[in-house]
């Protein structure tokens, strides 16, 4: 991503960065060794997101805590049908925890995010959208817009939550996103700055609200890939 964005949003790439590195409380678990690399590879990303905001937008985040992989969470949640719940132990590659608590991800996961190992998933940009979603006290999918946005972003990016929730496929979102809005906004978040070509393209009108909200346009900063040659046949 690094080499993709223009000098100066790099200059403020590295201020963010180094603000998150200062300001945020970092702290290793099970073990984990939290170096420098661990964790500039994580304020980077997080940076990114709010490239066109502010710090003052992760004012909720009151630390970042670093786990070597997958993380296993306990308690009572929502079970798989609706009504029921369950305390299994569930696999999770980071989480959000309300309010001022922190954000929580694994090293392994983020380090693969900043690779782009896996187009439209990255942990990081996906845990932080959360905190941005609770700044105004609801996770709903809706974070904190300006006025004239509001009634826009929630008709678009329903229309595409209901179809994915249904099970009409809307790609490149996954159908993790219709989990519930506040997931449809976080991995909505992911595909944008992960595959924003692909979302500019096949969802136009959920691309421009992000774009609008993000302040930042990550399709334009993508190299175009030459189209796929055609194979070569023998004669
Ligand atoms: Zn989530």
């Amino acid at each position: 991503m690094w080499p993709l964005l223009e000098h100066e949003e790099q200059q403020r790439l590295l201020l963010i960065t180094d603000e998150l590195l200062s300001r945020k409380r970092w702290e290793a678990a099970r073990g984990f060794e939290l170096t420098d690399t661990v964790r500039v590879v994580i304020a980077a990303q997080a940076a990114l997101l709010v490239l066109g905001l502010s710090t003052d937008h992760y004012r909720l985040v009151s630390a970042v805590v670093v786990h070597p992989s997958t993380l296993t969470t306990t308690g009572v949640r929502a079970g798989p049908s609706p009504g029921t719940v369950t305390a299994d132990p569930l696999a999770v590659l980071g989480l959000a925890q309300d309010g001022r608590g922190p954000v929580v991800v694994a090293w392994d996961q983020a380090l693969a995010g900043a690779h782009r190992a896996e187009p439209g998933h990255n942990v990081v940009l996906h845990e932080f959208a959360h905190k941005l979603d609770m700044l105004d006290g609801t996770i709903d999918g809706t974070p904190l817009l300006q006025r004239d946005l509001r009634a826009e972003w929630v008709a678009v990016c329903t229309a595409v939550y209901e179809d994915v929730a249904a099970g009409r496929p809307r790609p490149p979102m996954r159908w993790y996103g219709a989990t519930n809005p506040g997931e449809f906004f976080a991995v909505a978040t992911e595909v944008f700055f992960e595959q924003p070509r692909e979302l500019a393209v096949s969802e136009p009108a959920l691309y421009d609200v992000l774009t609008r909200f993000y302040r930042q346009d990550p399709a334009r900063r993508e190299p175009l890939v030459d189209p796929p040659r055609q194979p070569s046949v023998d004669q």
